[in-house]
């Protein structure tokens, strides 16, 4: 391993070390054209840091307004499990009742449910340069 190598991430089948590339990213409907992340000189694996993967979920969330609510599943006439979706939440991605819906199971405990007719959102990860916190000025008591 030469000095330049050392602190990289290492691809965990490889254990080389990553280069740092760009590469388009895709999650949930929308594809980050040109992010940066790691991949495998050997291999060919690609991964993010947690940095890297955190600004590309605020680059998808900024997408969508950040509704974010809590509904229980009920049980209407016939015993099967519903769940009332606000209209708010309709609004918010188009859908109106008599719309499809796309039902998968995204993950452990979780439920991702997509308008049938979404089409994927794509972006460039050059349009959302990563801001640093802005510093709050507080007013003199
Ligand atoms: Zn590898």
């Amino acid at each position: 391993m030469n000095a330049m190598d050392q602190g990289k991430i290492r691809c965990y089948k490889c254990h080389v070390p990553m280069d740092v590339v760009r590469m388009d990213y895709e999650a949930r409907g929308v594809i980050v054209k040109d992010a940066e992340g790691l991949r495998c000189p050997q291999c060919g694996l690609e991964a993010f840091t947690s940095p890297q993967a955190r600004a590309l979920e605020k680059i998808i969330y900024s997408l969508a307004p950040p509704i974010r609510l809590t509904r229980k599943i009920s049980s209407a006439a016939g015993k099967k499990p519903v769940v009332y979706l606000p209209a708010e939440l309709l609004e918010a991605v188009g859908a109106r009742i008599g719309d499809k819906m796309e039902l998968c199971v995204a993950g452990p405990g979780r439920i991702l449910m997509e308008l049938a007719s979404a089409e994927d959102v794509v972006v460039n990860a050059s349009d959302f340069p990563s801001k640093k916190p802005a510093l709050r000025t507080i007013a003199p008591a």
